[in-house]
């Protein structure tokens, strides 16, 4: 069994709800979804975060939010509106190490976050 829970995933041994897919990222809906529209988008190589994704890949990173977008438009949320979200680091309340975008829409999002 893969260590890493999204690993897990992207190797089908954890089932996931897929939302989308492509050769390098894959998006599937959140196992407890804060909005109407929750998606996370990952990609399929191992990174522990956004800052390290972008450090090393930032064409993939941009797959990763154009992904993302898509979802939105698929999801029929991207004219009302949507949030991308990468916590990142312990400060932000990032719970798995495996970098992924949280795609949220279908319903008004409050600011400033908690
Ligand atoms: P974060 O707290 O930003 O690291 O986000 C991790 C997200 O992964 C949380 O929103 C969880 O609900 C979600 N999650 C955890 N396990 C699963 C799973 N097996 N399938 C789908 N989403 C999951
Ligand atoms: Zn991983």
């Amino acid at each position: 069994m893969t260590e890493c829970l999204f690993c897990a995933i992207v190797a089908g041994e954890i089932p996931a709800t897929l939302a989308g897919e492509t050769d390098r990222v894959l998006a599937f809906r959140d196992i407890n979804p804060q909005a109407p529209t929750h998606v996370l988008v990952i990609s399929k190589v191992h990174y522990p975060s956004v800052a390290a994704l972008a450090a090393a890949d930032g064409g993939l990173l941009s797959e990763l939010i154009t992904q993302a977008h898509q979802v939105a438009v698929a999801e029929g949320v991207s004219d009302t509106g949507y949030r991308v979200v990468f916590n990142t680091g312990e400060q932000s309340g990032q719970t798995v190490p495996h970098v992924h975008a949280h795609l949220l829409g279908g319903r008004s999002l409050s600011w400033p976050p908690g």
